[in-house]
């Protein structure tokens, strides 16, 4: 986790980009944007360029920092390229599912990157075994990228990609290189980001804007669920067709906690603000008196920002500190494979500092509990150093399912929340009190509703039909009816 963020959190799946300019090579700014993805995935990175009908393809495991050389770059010609950033939640961790993924094939050639997650792989991978199409990874984007192939021999680019659209079911933000073109796809319910931005000399596909940033770019605007984006191949601009409509849209919450960076835009709001209005609601919800509130470093940040200045804005005497010190240097290299690792890598990763704590009463505030580590490790370490009382306040609902759209949530066994109250919850982690954010006030902080937001994490009611997918995860449809969205404070002392 080199973003530093929990050591038991959920974990993103992966970052896209894709670039056509004008004349200079394509690879420098890929490798920028890459970089600015990098808390999307740490697993492989890999860049594809074009250059006329030339493919070239970088992909290696590890930090982008450490995929590629400068000479690497050098090789990858061509004014057009996709990139990607990958951790694998379908697919094994392994070379044969970095990508992306290219495809050679009679008319051309592929390179392909995704972000989300497939919820009818068996069924496509099947028929394409059967048509002769032969697989080299046991991922879901090889099965794009040949459903894709095969549509390209039967029809002009934008009906291959509506074709495309029509078979694959799921969650996914595509970059795709089909010879000097680059395309954008977005799935029609747009559960993963994806956003366009101009530059000087070209236009830029990524899922999140602030990889447009680091090339001092400007944000156009996000790819609306359903559309094909197809970049000009001189980089003077983008053609936009609406290939399928539903009524609903499914964005991910999460991206807005937790995953997207908070100086990226998404879905037309600054991440930054979304969450420091979770924040403020939650302190409208379920706000404690207390001496001080910290922020779990870096994701509660914000939250706690905005829950701090909606209680001194009622008068709450509390304070806002930083509380909580972060090693910066616990990354990969620290093994996680059990429980008491993952204890041990709290401690290492947070450091209370004791005079902001001694003697006083604390309110902790952060994004999300996942299996609990983190939550009982930082409640014991405030009380090694001296908090009087110490209440935690999350700023999203309790995480009770697993994810099937592409983030790595934990499995049911492993989340404290599946089947637990949230007094259990407190107990558990040992708190004073405890209190989630409700639904409708992260409905109402993302300006969506209930229906226009994927909340499966939160409610075990998924927005894609996941029963036919081989999954190694049990689906659980926890019997919460509409006490799903309702804040649970417990053992509240106020
Ligand atoms: S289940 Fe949760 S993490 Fe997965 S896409 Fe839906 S909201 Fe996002």
């Amino acid at each position: 986790m080199p973003d530093g963020r929990h050591p038991d959190g959920p974990t993103e799946k992966c970052g896209v980009v894709g670039v056509s300019l004008d004349e200079r090579d394509a690879a420098r700014p890929l490798y920028y944007a890459l970089y600015a993805l990098q808390h999307r995935g740490q697993e492989s990175a890999g860049i594809v360029t074009h250059d006329g009908f030339q493919q070239h393809s970088h992909v290696e495991m590890g930090l982008v920092g450490d995929a590629f050389e400068a000479e690497d770059l050098e090789t990858l010609k061509g004014a057009t390229g996709v990139g990607h950033v990958r951790y694998p939640t379908a697919g094994s961790v392994n070379s044969s599912c970095a990508q992306p993924f290219s495809v050679s094939f009679k008319s051309g050639s592929l390179g392909l990157s995704h972000n989300g997650n497939l919820v009818n792989t068996a069924e496509l991978r099947e028929e394409l075994a059967a048509s002769g199409h032969a697989f080299t990874s046991d991922g879901d984007t090889e099965v794009i990228a040949h459903e894709l192939a095969r549509n390209l021999l039967e029809a002009d680019l934008i009906r291959a990609v509506k074709r495309t659209m029509n078979r694959i079911h799921g969650s996914y933000s595509l970059t795709i290189a089909h010879d000097d073109t680059v395309l954008g796809v977005r799935d029609p319910q747009g559960n993963r980001p994806l956003c366009i931005g101009e530059l000087d000399d070209g236009y830029i596909l990524a899922s999140e804007s602030a990889a447009i940033d680091v090339l001092d770019g400007e944000l156009v605007r996000d790819v609306r669920p359903g559309e094909l984006v197809v970049l000009e191949g001189d980089g003077a601009g983008f053609d936009s067709y609406q290939l399928v409509e539903r009524d609903n849209t499914a964005h991910c919450f999460f991206e807005h906690v937790y995953f997207a960076r908070p100086d990226s835009r998404i879905d037309g709001q600054l991440v930054y603000d979304v969450r420091r209005e979770l924040g403020r609601q939650l302190w409208v919800e379920s706000g404690v008196e207390s001496d001080v509130v910290l922020p779990v470093p870096d994701s509660g940040r914000a939250f706690a920002s905005g829950y701090a200045e909606a209680a001194q804005a009622e008068g709450a005497e509390v304070s806002f500190a930083e509380g909580l010190m972060k090693n910066r240097y616990v990354g990969r290299t620290f093994i996680m494979p059990t429980q008491d690792a993952r204890e041990r890598a709290v401690r290492l990763k947070l450091n209370p500092i004791r005079d902001v704590v001694e003697g006083k009463t604390v309110t902790v505030i952060d994004d999300s509990i996942v299996r609990g580590t983190t939550s009982t490790q930082l409640v014991e370490l405030l009380r090694d150093v001296g908090a009087e009382e110490v209440h935690m306040r999350i700023g999203a609902p309790p995480i009770v399912a697993p994810c099937y759209m592409g983030i790595d949530m934990a499995s049911r066994e492993e989340l404290i929340a599946a089947g637990c109250e949230t007094d259990a919850i407190r107990e558990d982690i040992d708190a004073d009190s405890l209190a989630y954010l409700s639904i409708d006030a992260v409905a109402e902080a993302l300006d969506s509703t209930r229906a226009d937001l994927c909340l499966g994490c939160v409610t075990g009611e998924y927005p894609y039909d996941i029963q036919g997918e081989s999954t190694d995860r049990d689906v659980i449809r926890p019997d919460i009816g509409d006490a799903a969205g309702d804040t649970g404070v417990a053992g509240s002392d106020d």
